[in-house]
């Protein structure tokens, strides 16, 4: 069943989940070559107990870290490990975060000093992919019209789309109803409702859109190697439009990137 939230409720949510927009800020500025995923998440669980927030996912069905921390061809749930990342490396990064009852879930993939233009590529289109299907994500719509929109934005381009792993509702629990895969057909799904509040997350391939665990139970990577991009925002349904929660304001303000990707959903009570 879908839980839908009150303004308030929407408002709480917003917090949380600019708390993990924050931890995304933070580490931006850390990642460099030589640094391991492992201090990354230190400094992670740190700054969010520092917020008065609790980590996410650290218990969460067992998971030891705050952070998932995927390299290269990990897809998603990779853990922190003493391996340091190297020069040309991307590494999406996804943290959760818990705070007033209300969980926050947001994810960013980073490039790691110079990477290759073909995997630039790859970053770049998930990225819009992520805001292509918030676009769907409003009054009269259905689950598979975010699903079919982000799915036809990545295929046309070359890219595997992750079917095993979806998006999902989000509220006192991590993972709601309704699930929101990257695939799926128009028109098709639950429909959605005034002040329902999803993760929206494609996770897109640089080839096959196959994958595979590694004995570790925990990461995701590619069947054939190649890298895979991973980006997730928190979204809110109000007067029947989506509104980001999330924001990657503080992982630009942090890199020198200048966007206004986020400025047509209007978000509101961004304090930088
Ligand atoms: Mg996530
Ligand atoms: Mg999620």
């Amino acid at each position: 069943m879908i839980e839908v939230k009150t303004r308030e409720e929407i408002e709480l949510m917003r917090q949380s989940a600019l708390i993990v927009s924050k931890t995304l800020g933070m580490l931006a500025k850390e990642l460099k070559p030589g640094v391991t995923t492992k201090q990354l998440d230190k400094l992670a669980e740190d700054y969010i107990r520092s917020q008065g927030a609790l980590p996410g996912f650290l218990g969460l069905y067992d998971c030891p870290s705050t952070l998932l921390t995927s390299v290269n061809e990990a897809v998603v749930h990779g853990l922190p490990t003493d391996k340091p990342l190297e020069e040309g490396d991307i590494v999406s990064i996804d943290c959760g975060a818990l705070m007033n009852g209300f969980y926050g879930d947001h994810a960013y993939t980073f490039e790691i000093g110079d990477v290759d233009p073909e995997t630039k590529k790859l970053l770049q289109t998930t990225k819009e992919s992520l805001y292509v299907g918030i676009r769907e994500f409003k009054n009269g719509n259905r689950v598979g019209d975010v699903g079919y929109a982000i799915q036809k934005y990545c295929e046309d381009q070359g890219y595997g789309v992750v079917r095993e792993l979806v998006g999902h509702g989000l509220g006192k629990k991590m993972h709601e109803d309704p699930e929101m895969p990257n695939y799926g057909k128009r028109g098709r799904g639950k429909k959605f409702l005034e002040g329902q509040v999803v993760a929206i997350e494609p996770m897109i391939n640089m080839g096959t859109h196959r994958i595979k665990q590694l004995k570790d139970g925990w990461t995701i990577v590619t069947q054939d190697g190649k890298p895979s991009a991973h980006f997730e925002h928190d979204v809110a349904l109000v007067d029947g439009k989506p509104e980001i929660l999330s924001t990657f304001a503080y992982v630009y303000e942090a890199l020198g990137i200048t966007s206004n990707e986020e400025d047509e959903f209007r978000q509101k009570a961004l304090v930088l």
